[in-house]
C-alpha cells in the first residue's frame, strides 16, 4: 500500500552511504567520478542513471526532487535556482517563437513582468484573462495557443481558480496546463488531480518555511519536465546542494508547520472580519470568499495567507504597518514568523493603478502571511497596532 503523505515526506530518503548515517548528508561536490570510459560514456549519454555535474543533478537535488514528485503525485520533478527559474523554466521548456499563451491576471508580479516585458521580444504573446471567469478564456483561445498558465490560491489577492473546470478547458483545447502551486503546496492542493500537466513552486515559501533559503520546482509527468530538465541543463538555474538539503529536510516538517499555518491563518481571518476598523477579509475558507465553495473542493484547508483592508485606507494601512512590534515587514511569506506587507507599494508597485484594480489589489489592501506563533500573542499586537492608528 502506498505510504500515506507524512510519511513520504519523511523517509523518501537517498539511500545511505558506507557511514550509515541516519541523516542524509550534504554533497558540495561540483562533478563526479567514474569508474571507467565506458561508464562514463553511458552516464553522459543518459542511458545510465547516475550524476555527472552539478549543473545537471546532485544527490540533494535528486533527492529534494524524488520527494516533491512524490507528494505532488507526479513521475517527476526538476529543481531549479529559485521559483521565478521554475516559473521561466516551465515557460522555455514548452514555447517557441509564434506560440501564444492564456494567462489568469493575478499571478505573481515577476510573473506577470515575464510575460508582459520578456516573452514578447521572442515572439511569444500573452492574452490575460479573469480566472475565474471561464467565459473570457474561451474568448482568449487562438489558433497558437499552447499553454494556460494559473495561480491558486493567487499571490496577493488570494483568487481561487476552479482547477476542474480549468482542467476540462485545457483537456478540450489542447493546453498545456501550468500551475503555480506556491501557496497550497502539495500538501493542501494537488493540481494534477485535476488534469494540470506542469506545477511549479517557490520552495522559498511554505517547503523551506523557515525564510532560510530560496529555491524551486517543476514537478510533472516525466515527457513534460524532460524540457525543463534541458533547459535547466543547458542554461544553468541549478538549485545548490546545500539548499536542496535544506529543503528535503524543510518536507519532513511541512504537514505539521501547514496545519499550524492554516489553524492560525482561519482563526486570523475570523476574528478580523468581525473587527469594526477593518473592511474587506479575504480567506479561501472563509463563506464570504466568492471562491469558497471552489477553495473547499481542491484544497483541504484554507492556506496560511489572508488579506483585509483597513476603513482609513492607504494612511491607516501604512500607521498600522509601523505599528507592529510582532509581526515582521518582509517581502518574504510562508515563513515561521508572521509577515505583513503592503502590496500596492512594494510587490505590484510595477503595475499602473488600473492594472492593480483589475487585480484586486487596492491601495489599502494588507496581506499576512500567518507563522507559528501562539495566535493569541499574534491578535494582541494586531489589536495594540489597531489602537494606535484610531
Ligand atoms: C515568491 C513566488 C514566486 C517566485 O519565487 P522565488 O523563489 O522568489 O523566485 C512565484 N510564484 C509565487 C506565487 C510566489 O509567491
Amino acid at each position: 500500500m502506498k505510504k500515506k503523505f507524512e510519511t513520504r515526506a519523511i523517509r523518501l530518503q537517498n539511500k545511505q552511504t558506507g557511514e550509515r548515517e541516519h541523516s542524509v548528508p550534504i554533497f558540495p561536490t561540483s562533478s563526479f567520478t567514474f569508474e571507467n570510459s565506458e561508464q562514463m560514456r553511458a552516464v553522459f549519454a543518459s542511458e545510465e542513471p547516475g550524476n555527472v555535474y552539478s549543473r545537471f543533478t546532485n544527490p540533494n537535488c535528486r533527492e529534494f526532487e524524488t520527494k516533491m514528485a512524490s507528494l505532488e503525485e507526479t513521475e517527476d520533478a526538476v529543481a531549479l535556482s529559485s521559483g521565478m527559474s521554475a516559473v521561466f523554466g516551465a515557460l522555455m521548456g514548452h514555447l517557441q517563437t509564434g506560440d501564444h499563451l492564456i494567462c489568469a491576471r493575478a499571478v505573481f508580479g515577476s510573473t506577470y513582468q515575464v510575460l508582459m516585458n520578456w516573452l514578447p521580444r521572442w515572439g511569444i504573446e500573452t492574452t490575460f484573462v479573469d480566472g475565474t471567469d471561464p467565459m473570457t478564456w474561451a474568448a482568449a483561445k487562438k489558433k497558437n495557443s499552447k499553454m494556460f498558465f494559473l495561480e491558486t490560491p493567487s499571490n496577493p489577492g488570494l483568487d481561487i481558480i476552479d482547477l476542474e473546470k480549468v482542467g476540462l478547458f485545457c483537456k478540450d483545447q489542447e493546453l498545456l496546463m501550468v500551475v503555480d502551486n506556491c501557496f497550497a503546496t502539495p500538501y493542501l492542493q494537488r493540481p494534477m488531480n485535476f488534469g494540470a500537466h506542469l506545477v511549479t513552486h517557490s520552495a522559498t515559501k511554505f517547503i523551506d518555511g523557515q525564510g532560510r533559503v530560496v529555491g524551486g520546482l517543476v514537478a510533472g509527468d516525466a515527457e513534460h519536465v524532460a524540457p525543463v530538465r534541458r533547459f535547466l541543463r543547458n542554461t544553468g538555474p541549478s538549485l545548490s546542494p546545500f539548499n536542496a538539503w535544506v529543503l528535503s529536510k524543510s518536507l519532513e516538517t511541512l504537514s505539521v508547520r501547514m496545519d499550524r499555518h492554516c489553524n492560525n491563518a482561519f482563526a486570523m481571518a475570523e476574528w478580523m472580519d468581525g473587527l469594526e476598523m477593518v473592511k474587506n477579509v479575504r480567506y479561501p475558507f472563509l463563506p464570504s470568499h466568492p471562491g469558497s465553495a471552489i477553495a473547499r473542493k481542491q484544497m483541504s484547508q484554507g492556506g496560511g495567507l489572508f488579506t483585509f483592508e483597513l476603513k482609513g485606507g492607504l494612511v491607516a494601512g501604512k500607521l498600522f504597518l509601523d505599528n507592529l512590534q510582532v509581526c515582521t515587514l518582509s517581502a518574504n511569506l510562508g515563513d515561521t514568523r508572521t509577515i505583513v506587507t503592503h502590496p500596492a507599494s512594494t510587490t505590484h508597485h510595477k503595475l499602473s493603478p488600473e492594472d492593480r484594480q483589475k487585480v484586486g489589489i487596492t491601495d489599502g489592501l494588507i496581506r499576512v502571511s500567518v507563522g507559528l506563533e501562539h495566535v493569541t500573542d499574534l491578535k494582541s499586537d494586531i489589536q495594540q497596532s489597531l489602537d494606535k492608528v484610531c
